[in-house]
Order: C-alpha cells, then sequence, then structure tokens
C-alpha cells in the first residue's frame, strides 16, 4: 500500500492531471508511482485490464483519492479509443501518462530466444509492450494542448542479454527506441517522452520470468549500492520526469537500479583477476 514506502508530500503536481496504465495491484510499479504522484497533489485515471483487476484495483485507488476507473485492453483498438474518449469526457485535457504494460507468453521467457520463441508470442509481445506506448502517447497527446509529459517502464533486458529475458528483451528495445522517436515527434508539441528503466522488482510480471528472483539476488550483491531497486527511487524519478522540475529532459531512458547496468564485471566475480 501506499504507506508502505515514504512518500515525499508536497505540490509538485497540484492542478496536473493524468492517466496510469498497468497497476494490478499493490506490488505493482504503476501503484507505486501513482501512489507518489497523488502525495504530490495529481489527479488521475487509471486504467486496467478485466472484472477482477477492478475489484483489486478500486480500494487501492479509491485510498488515493482516483475515482476515474476505465477499462481499457490495449491490444484492443476500440478499448482504447473508449478508455480515452471516457478520459477526455472528464477530464477535457491531461498533463501526463505513465505507461506501465507489459506482456509475453511465460513458456517463452525461458531457455533459448532461438529456439522457443514463436512468431504469435513474439508480435502480441510487441504489440502490447511496445506498440501500445505508441498508440497511447497519440491518443495522450491530443488530449495536452498545453504540452505534457509520457512516461514508460523498460528493463536493462534491452541493451544487455539477461538470461530468459528472451523476446521481452527484444520487445523493450524497441519500446525504448519508440520513446526517443515520440520525444522528437512531440518535442514541438512541449511534450517530453521518457523511458525509466527499473531494476528488478517484486511483481506480478516478474515472476512470469523463469529466475527472475535470482535477477533480485545478483541485483543487489553486484550493484554499487549493495541494495534492492526501491519502489521509492522509481516513484521518484517519475515524479522528477513528469514534474515541471523534468523541464528540459526528453528522449531519455534513464535507469533506477542502483547501479546494476554500468556494472562490467562484478567484484565477486573477479577475484584472482589483475593485482
Ligand atoms: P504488473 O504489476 O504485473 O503490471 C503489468 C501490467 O500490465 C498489469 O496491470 C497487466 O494487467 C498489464 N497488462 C498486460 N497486458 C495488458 C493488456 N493487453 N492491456 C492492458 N494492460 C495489460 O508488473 P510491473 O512489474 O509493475 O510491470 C509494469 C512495467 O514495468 C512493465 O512494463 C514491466 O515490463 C516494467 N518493468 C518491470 C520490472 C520488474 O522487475 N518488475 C523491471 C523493469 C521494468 P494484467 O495483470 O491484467 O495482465
Amino acid at each position: 500500500m501506499a504507506e508502505d514506502f515514504d512518500l515525499p508530500k508536497g505540490d509538485l503536481m497540484r492542478g496536473k492531471r493524468g492517466v496510469v496504465m498497468g497497476v494490478a495491484n499493490n506490488n505493482s510499479i504503476a501503484w507505486g508511482i501513482a501512489a507518489q504522484l497523488a502525495a504530490q497533489g495529481a489527479e488521475m485515471a487509471f486504467t486496467y485490464q478485466g472484472e477482477a483487476l477492478e475489484r483489486r484495483v478500486r480500494p487501492l485507488a479509491e485510498s488515493i483519492g482516483v475515482k476515474l476507473l476505465i477499462p481499457a485492453d490495449v491490444s484492443d483498438e476500440a478499448s482504447m479509443e473508449a478508455a480515452f474518449a471516457a478520459v477526455k469526457a472528464e477530464f477535457g485535457t491531461i498533463d501526463f501518462l505513465v505507461h506501465a504494460i507489459a506482456f509475453s507468453d511465460k513458456n517463452e521467457l525461458k531457455g533459448s530466444l532461438v529456439e522457443n520463441t514463436t512468431k504469435a508470442n513474439f508480435l502480441r509481445s510487441m504489440e502490447i509492450s511496445a506498440w501500445s506506448f505508441i498508440e497511447a502517447s497519440r491518443r495522450a497527446a491530443e488530449l495536452m494542448p498545453n504540452g505534457g509529459s509520457l512516461i514508460c517502464l523498460t528493463y536493462l533486458g534491452s541493451e544487455r542479454v539477461i538470461p530468459n529475458y528472451n523476446v521481452m528483451g527484444v520487445a523493450k528495445a524497441a519500446l525504448e527506441a519508440a520513446t526517443r522517436y515520440i520525444a522528437r515527434d512531440l518535442g514541438p508539441k512541449q511534450i517530453r517522452v521518457n523511458a525509466i528503466s527499473a531494476g528488478p522488482m517484486r511483481t506480478l510480471s516478474l515472476a512470469g520470468i523463469s529466475g527472475g528472483r535470482a535477477m533480485i539476488g545478483k541485483g543487489r550483491s553486484w550493484s554499487p549500492l549493495r541494495e534492492d531497486t526501491s519502489m521509492e527511487g522509481i516513484a521518484g524519478c517519475a515524479l522528477w520526469l513528469l514534474s515541471a522540475l523534468g523541464r528540459s529532459t526528453t528522449g531519455e531512458v534513464i535507469h533506477v537500479d542502483a547501479g546494476f547496468h554500468i556494472v562490467g564485471l562484478p567484484d565477486e566475480e573477479a577475484e584472482g583477476i589483475g593485482g
């Protein structure tokens, strides 16, 4: 819940309205970000997928004053159309969008990418995890006559080979490239577009990746900060990017991973090398 982590309160998002896509439960990264934005005065709409999820998401939303809950399956164009029409009807204009959505068949998030990836799941993973950010950006930008800020969530498996991440790494690479092109396209409208590359977090999505827990353990022992990635750190980065503090930053992929991404050879693997 929001109170499980430290959320600096203030007015950085006072008067700003936005859409948060991807709260599934209280471990979701989108939830951590939304709780921080609420603590800084933001007004939000949540999109969710499916009735079961609505039952889980509604109490969370209500606990931070979010009244607008809208069903949206990002792989269904009519559903996206209806969702953004509902946002427009309620808010008129918006200032920010959080895209925290990804999907791949978990049977293909293990072993060999070459041997274990079907065309159907490749296309579905790309559609839900990368294409949907392009579509959501277009629809959000239509509601941002005064500029705004968009963020998506990515992972290091886009840049480096991470065991089992496979097709999701390819989709995240597409998402990061899309972030740069969308930033180019929407920049003249004063809309900033950035990606947060988060370290591993204990969420439903991570549970779908074979060896996901080991990713957390290695993150702790190999990262320069020698700690897990924190929800506070991710939510704080989102607050920076989505508020006026983030002015002048666009098209970036910002790592929030305790520094894990800078390590080429971890100390614990380097015994006996050099002096
Ligand atoms: P999460 O709580 O499982 O959130 C993922 C969300 O995506 C869920 O709300 C899920 O809804 C939604 N989703 C999947 N398919 C959808 C569709 N067709 N239409 C609409 N929504 C759909 O996991 P999370 O870890 O917070 O993931 C949020 C983002 O952070 C993802 O982009 C993920 O890749 C990224 N990320 C995660 C980590 C990590 O270690 N956890 C690290 C870096 C980046 P359903 O539950 O209904 O499928």
